[in-house]
């Protein structure tokens, strides 16, 4: 099977991360008894200036299941501390770098995989993916993406055919190889390598090469190397609060899932919160919650800090940890900002901004029976632009259980919002309904919708559902 015409293996690849030469090693990928197209992701193919209809599903096939070799692959070296414990043990133990790309957009971009064989960063596991664990994380990305959240994409999804066994799985399970498309694969663990092996000039250089490819506008600067980390704060921080206003719990902030970019990626056992519970925790081998939905800013923020280690074999330390110190109010503006859409509104004052997520959020954490994204769905599908006229027309009638002590908590949020309506001109009404459609997409991942999915799947081989729903975010 040749496809000299397979446009996959005609893009421009740039030898980046590989011409450094320090930072990697030259892997294989694995062979396996089946090619499956599952998943191919047509949405991201105009930013490599194709359209679908150029690409077949073949095409997908021999670059992404076969891994007909464009340029070496490369499994990167990084470190990283895992639930606050350093491990010098990491690296890409079941991915390699299959190639990078530049956009039409002029940004380079990484072909990552995941579950294409052992490397020798494997230790003793398999080096692949579970079927369950790609499909999951095509889920997470698109319906972070939908939600406005910098995130990766699953580019394809091709399954293998071998039984795999694991712990958190029924077993045996199918085996899968993801391709993920995303701006670097560079990690905060990746410096931290440098530093663990005491190499300064490895550093300075992967540094440079962070700056020149990802943050051009700053190379050549005065002061670039502070620059760059009071952005990447920026970058961390508003991260971690669109997660929030999505009520998303990534579950494994480690800081070798870190991008040094700022994209949020590497989904493993993430959930949507299913209710505004703070101490909502993802992974069960969480056991002390130190990833749980509330602590993903002080994660965030612990990371940036520990970042501060291998950075300031070449950076100024003082300059880093006042760049840290702006973090609080970075978050907070990203977290307003995208509370706000989520309500419907593009710009509020700050006193009115308080006010309207105090009165959501006390009232989400009081009333479990309304689920957290559920409510933004709720008032996407209700809101009228007759609610301006008369504080009861606004959810006159809810069907969620709210009981007589929670009910002011529900009136109080009533004339908050109603508040907020008559401020504006009746002409923006319109603007809000479709302000919370833009926001809030109908379908919402959580585990059970997940599971569900996945049943149809197992039980049936029917991918139908899981098509359904991807598009359904589209909505
Ligand atoms: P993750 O939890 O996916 O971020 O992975 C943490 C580390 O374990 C990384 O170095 C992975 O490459 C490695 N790893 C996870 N699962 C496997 C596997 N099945 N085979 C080989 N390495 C793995
Ligand atoms: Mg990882």
């Amino acid at each position: 099977m040749s496809h000299p015409s397979n446009p996959f293996l005609n893009l421009n690849y740039e030898p980046a991360i590989e011409s450094l030469a320090d930072y990697h090693d030259v892997v294989t990928a694995a062979e396996y008894p089946m090619h499956k197209l599952r998943w191919r992701n047509d949405d991201v193919l105009p930013i490599l200036g194709l359209a679908p209809s150029q690409v077949s599903d073949d095409d997908f096939i021999e670059a992404f299941g076969h891994f007909r070799a464009v340029r070496s692959f490369l499994a990167l070296r990084y470190h990283g501390y895992q639930f606050g414990e350093y491990n010098p043990q990491l690296g890409d133990g079941r991915g390699f770098i299959y190639g990078q790309v530049r956009g039409v957009d002029g940004e380079l971009y990484d072909f990552g995989t995941k579950g294409s064989g052992r490397t020798p960063y494997s230790r003793t596991a398999d080096g692949r993916l579970t079927l369950k664990g790609g499909v999951r994380e095509i889920i997470a990305s698109e319906a972070l993406h939908r939600m406005g959240v910098k995130t990766s994409r699953c580019f394809s999804l091709v399954e293998t055919g071998e039984d795999l066994w694991r712990g958190d799985e029924p077993s045996p399970t199918r085996s899968s190889v993801m391709v993920r498309f995303s701006r670097s694969h560079i990690r905060f663990g990746t410096f931290e390598r440098l530093k663990w092996i005491g190499r300064t000039d490895l550093t300075r250089k992967l540094l440079d090469h962070v700056l020149q490819i990802y943050y051009p506008q700053f190379w050549g600067k005065e002061n670039q190397d502070g620059i760059f980390y009071l952005e990447l704060v920026e970058r961390v921080a508003t991260l971690c609060a669109q997660w929030m206003a999505v009520g998303f719990c990534h579950a494994v902030l480690n800081t070798d899932n870190m991008s040094i970019t700022g994209e949020s990626f590497d989904y493993g056992p993430f959930a949507f919160i299913p209710t505004y519970d703070p101490r909502f925790t993802a992974a069960y081998f969480d056991y002390a919650g130190r990833y749980s939905y509330a602590n993903q800013p002080a994660a965030c923020y612990w990371n940036l800090e520990k970042l501060q280690d291998p950075l300031g074999m070449v950076v100024d330390k003082n300059d880093m940890q006042a760049s840290l110190l702006k973090f609080k109010d970075f978050y907070r503006l990203a977290y307003c900002e995208m509370m706000l859409k989520r309500l419907g509104f593009r710009m509020l004052s700050e006193p009115e901004t308080e006010d309207l997520i105090g009165a959501t959020l006390e009232l989400l954490s009081n009333v479990q029976a309304i689920g957290y994204n559920q409510f933004f769905v709720k008032l996407r599908q209700s809101f009228q632009p007759n609610w301006r006229e008369d504080v009861r027309h606004i959810f006159p009638n809810p069907d969620w259980e709210i009981t007589e002590e929670q009910a002011p908590l529900l009136e109080k949020w009533r004339v908050v919002y109603h508040q907020l309506l008559i401020r504006q001109p009746i002409a923006e009404m319109e603007n809000i309904a479709q302000q919370l459609k833009t926001a809030n997409p109908s379908i919402i991942f959580l585990r059970p919708k997940i599971e569900e999915v996945w049943e149809r799947i197992t039980l049936d081989d029917d991918w139908q559902p899981l098509y359904d729903a991807i598009a359904q975010l589209k909505e």
